[in-house]
């Protein structure tokens, strides 16, 4: 007889939804954490960053308040502070997230879980289940390279209680640019080092090429081509970072990897039970989220899928809908996930990039690009631009990506990507009386 009818291993995004709503749906659950409740996205992904990124663009509005008439400078940020109150938030949220495990009867086992042949083991003790679902998420990938623990990862930049004064970010993707913007917004001195030559590799090149002009401008230094071979701490206290071909960047008293994200699974014993995983460890799984083990599952940045917080909810919600709640057919559509990048300034973005679309449909995909500034800098000295582009496919030109880089893109994308599902073409958007003045009318006036 099992002790459970499903063991959640994970409490962050997708442990905590799969675990709810297959409770909801009458099953008897556990879920085994081994940290804080609420995983990556609460403690240090998602939740803290947007506090960071909130107090960036309060920065950012102190600048420009004098263009606006306020006589104020901006001055004395207390880092220390804002951590106080944004550990709170996370506490509060931590203490939520328990609530609600009691309250949906989800028994909470503390600790590192492994696979068992006949369900999950923590410690000595051993929960029988027919049904698991991996949840375990992912952590910052720190390269093997001599000095590398000089520098922080992301879980870091959020016990910092001081602002450095020259930081080196290493990688371009969401994480480097996000934070790369909150330092600079905040005063320090950043420099981006990129192996390759872009930023944010997998979005649109309009919006990759604005972000970089626009990080340039605001004072953000970026090196290209610079893969790193050691890093030394200096007689004067500082970093020197060394790259492959010899080149030497020095003076920082902060180096912050994003270079990537590994997944956790060496304390899960995956072999234990025959399961398949990718080359960098990332389990696989099939469109139902099925692993190669019957009866064992995985949602979530454990799967290398996007490596969302949304995405890892929905991904666990429909499991459980499929394994407990009657509906077989029930799985995620990974297809036009949108995303914003809390960089500076924000990007927005759904569905094909015109790369993308051009690759699929040729000579079909027509695009349409508008490129401003925003009327809150018509009176400002900085004068950052905003870029929106529509890419459509075929004679009634549907909608297949819509990408936008400027203020309030990331909130202005989620409606729009509402449109792009429902397969609004070009006309669909035309015949929408515009809203003005605001940023989000110049996608239903393309020409
Ligand atoms: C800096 C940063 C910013 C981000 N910003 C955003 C954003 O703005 N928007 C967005 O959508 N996404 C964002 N993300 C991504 C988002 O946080 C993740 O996609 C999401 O948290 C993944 O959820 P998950 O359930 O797969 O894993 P996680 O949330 O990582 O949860 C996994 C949990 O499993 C636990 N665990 C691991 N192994 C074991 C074990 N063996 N036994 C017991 N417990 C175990 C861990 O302690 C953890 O709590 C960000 C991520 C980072 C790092």
């Amino acid at each position: 007889m099992p002790d459970f009818d499903l063991v959640v291993i994970g409490g962050g995004s997708g442990g905590m939804a799969a675990a709810r709503r297959a409770a909801a749906h009458g099953a008897k659950v556990a879920l085994v954490e081994a940290g804080r409740l609420g995983g990556t996205c609460v403690n240090v992904g998602c939740v803290p960053k947007k506090v960071m990124f909130n107090a960036a663009s309060v920065a950012e509005s102190l600048d420009e308040a004098p263009d606006y008439g306020f006589s104020l400078t901006r001055s004395g940020f207390d880092l220390a502070r804002l951590k106080r109150s944004r550990d709170d938030v996370v506490s509060k949220l931590n203490a939520i997230y328990q609530r609600n495990l009691e309250v949906d009867g989800v028994e909470l086992v503390r600790g590192w879980a492994r696979l068992h042949a006949e369900g999950v083991a923590v410690g000595d003790r051993v929960l029988h289940t027919p049904h698991t679902l991996i949840a375990t998420g992912g952590r910052p990938r720190v390269p093997g390279i001599p000095g590398a623990q000089l520098g922080i990862t992301s879980d870091q930049f959020f016990e910092l209680d001081a602002l450095p004064e020259r930081v080196a970010i290493v990688g371009g993707g969401y994480i480097g640019v996000e934070l790369a913007g909150i330092f600079r917004a905040l005063g320090s001195q950043v420099t981006v080092i990129l192996r390759g030559q872009q930023l944010l590799k997998e979005f649109d090149t309009t919006l990759r090429e604005t972000l970089l002009d626009e990080m340039t401008k605001s004072g953000v230094e970026v090196v290209a081509h610079c893969e790193l071979a050691e890093v030394l701490r200096r007689r004067t206290g500082d970093l020197e970072l060394r790259g492959t071909r010899g080149q030497v960047h020095a003076g920082f008293d902060c180096l912050l990897w994003a270079v990537g994200r590994e997944p956790n699974t060496e304390s899960l014993a995956l072999s234990e039970r025959g399961i398949e995983a990718s080359p960098e460890g990332f389990v696989s799984v099939d469109a139902y989220q099925n692993t190669s083990a019957p009866g064992v599952y995985a949602v979530g940045d454990v799967t290398g899928q996007r490596q969302l917080t949304p995405v890892a909810i929905a991904a666990g919600r429909k499991l459980a809908d499929r394994v407990f709640g009657g509906n077989p057919e029930s799985k995620l559509c990974y297809d036009n996930i949108p995303s914003v990048v809390f960089s500076h300034p924000p990007i927005g973005s759904v569905g094909l990039t015109e790369e993308e679309a051009r690759a699929t449909f040729g000579e079909t995909v027509k695009c349409y690009t508008s490129t401003f500034r925003n009327l809150y800098y018509s009176v400002t000295s900085n004068k950052p631009v905003t870029v929106v582009k529509l890419v459509t496919v075929g004679a009634t030109e549907k909608v297949v990506g819509i990408h936008v880089i400027g203020k309030s893109a990331d909130e202005l994308i989620q409606g729009f990507s509402v449109a792009l599902v429902m397969g609004a073409t070009k006309a669909d958007l035309d015949r929408t009386v515009a809203i003005h003045p605001t940023a989000a009318e110049e996608l239903v006036t393309l020409r």
